[in-house]
């Protein structure tokens, strides 16, 4: 009996391990996707980090050589504060978030936290030092619990449902039948942009990094999503350094600089109440959001109230 309990035994162990290996391969694949062929130098060091103080030095990008996309960006973002990125779509400014991730490396110039080359240090002290809130969130063919636990391994129940509190979730997930255990991802419960969103964010209040980077979803979000989703992302970033590559103007009024990216370059840059007074490329933009702000309620409003 042991001689082909044994076997079956290791055949369940290896299928638990498959499994979970195809969840993180998921996002692996997410990763690998994006580039493969970033390594540690050999003499690399682990971060040190003391401020944390993020930098972009003169950073040229491309991803194909015929293509500039980042043409001399350089923009500090101090220890505990926050700079938002805007730009019209195209401009750049995801791309700022994966060179920091180190999924691909500046052409020239450097990107330095507490004055350290990012391609000089181990690349898992890095992502240690960083929480990244990305624009879609790839969730694990796992439970809510396990996805929020992703953050900080050993995080005890109550913390994962502090966390989802904090992250605005957390009545959503005590309103499921199977609340925490609720199955989610491709086999499980499918959750909406900004549901998963919410739950990116309770990962990262979790992990609780130093930096931060949130690259805020471009899909259009309902007022009620969108002032949750702001004010899940005010907690997780109060008192530390923050990016924020900002879609929607809104989200950007309270930041600490405001950079405007366009064709690869800083056209503007200042508080909000400056470059509104500029009457610049954010100027326009900003009217822009708000007269298909103002359009899209006073559509809603003749929808409700026909
Ligand atoms: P959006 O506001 O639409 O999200 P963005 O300013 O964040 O735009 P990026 O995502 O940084 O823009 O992309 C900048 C440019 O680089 C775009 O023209 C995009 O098509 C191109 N690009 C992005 N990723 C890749 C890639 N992996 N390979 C080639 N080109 C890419």
């Amino acid at each position: 009996m042991m001689q082909i309990y044994r076997p079956l035994n290791q055949i369940g162990f290896v299928y638990r391990e498959i499994r979970q290996g195809l969840a993180d391969i998921e996002a692996m694949f997410h990763l690998l996707d994006q580039q493969p062929e970033i390594a540690d130098a050999p003499d690399a060091k682990a971060l040190d980090l003391t401020g944390p103080v993020l930098a972009f030095e003169d950073v040229h990008f491309h991803y194909d050589a015929d293509r500039p996309i980042l043409k001399g960006v350089s923009f500090t973002v101090p220890a505990g504060k926050t700079i938002a990125v805007v730009g019209p779509s195209g401009a750049g400014k995801s791309t700022l978030s994966r060179l920091i991730y180190r999924f691909y490396d500046a052409i020239s110039g450097r990107v330095t936290i507490d004055g350290q080359d990012v391609r000089a240090v181990t690349q898992p002290s890095l992502r240690a030092a960083i929480g990244m809130v990305p624009q879609d969130t790839v969730l694990f063919n796992d439970t809510i619990a396990y996805n929020i636990r992703y953050g900080r391994p050993d995080a005890t129940d109550e913390e994962v449902a502090e966390a989802a509190r904090m992250a605005q979730i957390g009545e959503f997930i005590d309103g499921l039948p199977q609340g925490y255990d609720t199955q989610v991802g491709e086999r499980g419960l499918k959750l909406s942009g900004g549901e998963k969103q919410r739950v990116a964010i309770a990962r990262t209040i979790l992990k609780a990094p130093p930096i931060l980077i949130l690259d805020e979803a471009t899909s259009a979000l309902d007022t009620q999503t969108e002032r949750e989703i702001q004010s899940a992302l005010d907690t997780v970033s109060r008192g530390r350094t923050t990016l924020v590559i900002a879609h929607r103007l809104s989200t950007v009024v309270d930041a600490d600089e405001i950079i405007v990216l366009r064709d690869g370059v800083i056209a503007e840059r200042g508080r909000h109440a400056e470059l509104l007074a500029a009457d610049g490329l954010y100027a326009q933009m900003w009217n822009r959001q708000r007269e298909a702000a103002e359009a899209s309620e006073r559509l809603r409003a003749a929808e409700d109230d026909p």
